[in-house]
């Protein structure tokens, strides 16, 4: 059984995905930590992101794993890495190339094969498992996911302002709904939840309610 979340940055859909797996016991795929992996690989390599061919060479070089929550490239663990504003910025800039999103989709589905799982994206109930069992889209407002985002990195120890993320996820809202590729959008049969007023607890009590029911 497949479970799709997709959304906007920011927008709960890591947390939620991981809470909804845990309560129904499901494998969990994080797919934008699939995209950070090629980004990070191809800023260690010295490779510029502009570059869609050199970039898409690393994407079929790359070995990315999970284990339990962490996220391995090449067996090293990129967890921490993967989540810098550097490789942010490149993941949905490397995620526009047609061959690197071709690659990753092949990727998901197999890790999708013989098991009950719950993936989380941007396109996953659009392009990667159009026949899901169930497809979510969680929206929020941007100020709202701004705020979300901002408490994470103080909370981190970076020193950011709410001006800059806002600035930040908006410029990544728009690469991701304007890309010809896979853009950010809900499927048609997916049931769209704005979580601006929620509690995580409260959206991942909807969402098990949603595949239960
Ligand atoms: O979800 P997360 O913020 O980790 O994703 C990083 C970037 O990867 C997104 O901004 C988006 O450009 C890309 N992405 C994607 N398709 C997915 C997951 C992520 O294009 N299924």
């Amino acid at each position: 059984m497949i479970v799709t979340i997709d959304g906007p940055a920011g927008s709960g859909k890591s947390t939620a995905a991981r809470g909804l797996a845990k309560r129904l016991g499901f494998e969990f795929l994080d797919t934008g930590a699939m995209y950070r992996c090629v980004a990070c690989g191809v800023l260690q390599k010295n490779v510029d992101p502009a570059d869609e061919q050199a970039v898409t060479h690393v994407s079929q070089q790359i070995k990315i794993t999970f284990s339990g929550d962490r996220v391995l490239l090449d067996g090293e663990d990129v967890s921490a890495a993967i989540r810098t504003p550097d490789v942010t910025d490149a993941a949905s800039v490397v995620a526009q190339y047609p061959a690197v999103r071709q690659e990753l989709v092949r990727l998901q589905q197999r890790a999708a094969e013989g098991v009950d799982i719950v993936s989380e994206g941007r396109d996953q109930g659009t392009v990667v498992f159009p026949d899901a069992f169930c497809k979510v889209f969680l929206i929020a407002d941007p100020e709202e996911r701004a705020r979300r985002r901002h408490e994470e990195l103080v909370a981190q120890g970076k020193q950011i302002t709410l001006e800059a993320i806002l600035q930040q996820i908006n410029e990544r809202d728009q690469r991701d709904e304007q890309r010809t590729v896979a853009p950010l959008k809900p499927a048609d049969d997916a049931v769209e939840i704005n979580t601006s007023r929620l509690t995580i607890d409260e959206v991942i009590d909807q969402l098990e309610q949603l595949v239960r029911s």
